[in-house]
């Protein structure tokens, strides 16, 4: 009966509904022609695993090719794992489905005459929306394992970090964030703390070309066995010291990288610092809820420029990520996009890193939805 009533509610889950909840964990979801493929955040904490988590979309099966006892499950399975693996929580099945139904908005069609009368007792459990909302209240507020900010003594204040500074990032804003160095890994150290400044995570920047190569620019660091690691969905880089002036202006602007967070404080000092950091291309459900919850009615979006020209392909598709955003968010909040029409911008740039008055004129003509 159980199965039957899961693979109904399946169903109706859409594979970019997937996508956003592999996102939201941090694995890192990339779709390819037949299947979504992610890290292997069913057995390993964030950012750890390797790329070998395949979604398939004709089976709606997780498929995971290391470390997985049963490689096949689905997503509340999925859920449970990730509960177990990075919250050290035991969901049970019907917590897992409550989760699941909830995040994509599907708890008010569980209980239908399409599940007929006997089903429907079952799920007389999922008509009481109080059980429903402290749940989720409950599991909402994830809190992010927290790591002994010791760590951060240990990595190396007295480097200049020359590269930075060059982009105009001062000195005061590197110390204030903590900004270090870890010459173990040739990497600059980024600390990353939740909105009530627990320590929740350490990224590395790669300072050795081969290394950018091999891993990308950025990831976690990793000292002594021990990853500082933190899925990326579930934390606002910044919001710890940005919220007061948030919830001050109700307004927000959301970055890519922790980098233009920095660039905005020395642009415009800590008393107007309104940044945050998504730390991806995508701004997730629960990063945009913990904005909601500071009172936000307007949040600006200030990604990279993905695009060489307006009007080509390449901006059509960066476009189309864009209109993404606005339907998924465009009814809580009023969004505004950066969209540098005029060729302000190089190639791959944030909107902050081409100087004050740069930004300034496309914060100006931003667009309006
Ligand atoms: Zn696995």
């Amino acid at each position: 009966m159980v199965d039957f009533d899961k693979k109904k509610i399946r169903e109706q889950i859409t594979n970019e509904q997937i996508y956003d909840l592999l996102e939201e964990f941090g694995a890192e979801p990339q779709y390819v022609s037949d299947a979504i493929i992610s890290r292997t955040i069913c057995h390993n904490n964030f950012g750890e695993g390797s790329r070998k988590l395949y979604y398939y979309f004709n089976t709606g099966l997780f498929h995971c090719y290391t470390g997985c006892e049963e490689p096949s499950f689905d997503i509340f399975e999925l859920i449970i794992k990730i509960f177990k693996t990075q919250q050290d929580k035991e969901l049970d099945l019907n917590d897992a489905i409550r989760y699941v139904a909830y995040k994509c908005g599907i708890d008010g069609v569980l209980v239908t005459d399409d599940f007929g009368s006997s089903i429907q007792e079952d799920w007389k459990i999922f008509n009481n929306y109080d059980r429903i909302a402290s749940l989720t209240n409950k599991d909402y507020h994830i809190q992010l394992k927290e790591y002994d900010d010791i760590i951060l003594d240990r990595l190396n204040y007295n480097v200049v970090i020359t590269p930075w500074l060059k982009e105009h990032i001062i000195q005061e804003v590197l110390d204030y964030n903590r900004i270090g160095f870890y010459p173990g890994g040739d990497q600059i150290t980024i600390p990353h703390w939740d909105k009530d400044n627990r320590l929740v995570g350490v990224r590395g920047r790669s300072v050795c070309v081969e290394d950018c190569e091999r891993y990308g620019k950025y990831r976690p660091l990793y000292i002594n066995q021990q990853f500082y690691t933190h899925p990326l969905g579930m934390n606002l880089y910044n919001l710890n010291h940005s919220k007061n002036n948030i919830a001050t202006l109700k307004t927000a602007i959301v970055y890519e990288s922790e980098k233009s967070c920095m660039l905005h404080q020395s642009y415009f000092g800590f008393d107007h610092d309104i940044s945050v950091a998504c730390c991806g291309s995508s701004i997730s459900a629960y990063q945009m809820q913990m904005l909601l919850d500071l009172g936000v009615t307007s949040v600006v979006v200030a990604f990279d420029k993905q695009f060489q020209e307006t009007k080509t392909a390449e901006s059509k598709l960066w476009e189309k990520k864009l209109m993404k955003i606005y339907e998924k968010f465009g009814n809580d909040v009023t969004l505004s996009f950066i969209w540098d029409k005029d060729g302000v911008l190089g190639y791959k740039d944030s909107p902050i890193d081409c100087g004050k008055e740069k930004f300034m004129y496309l914060y100006n003509n931003r667009i309006t939805l």
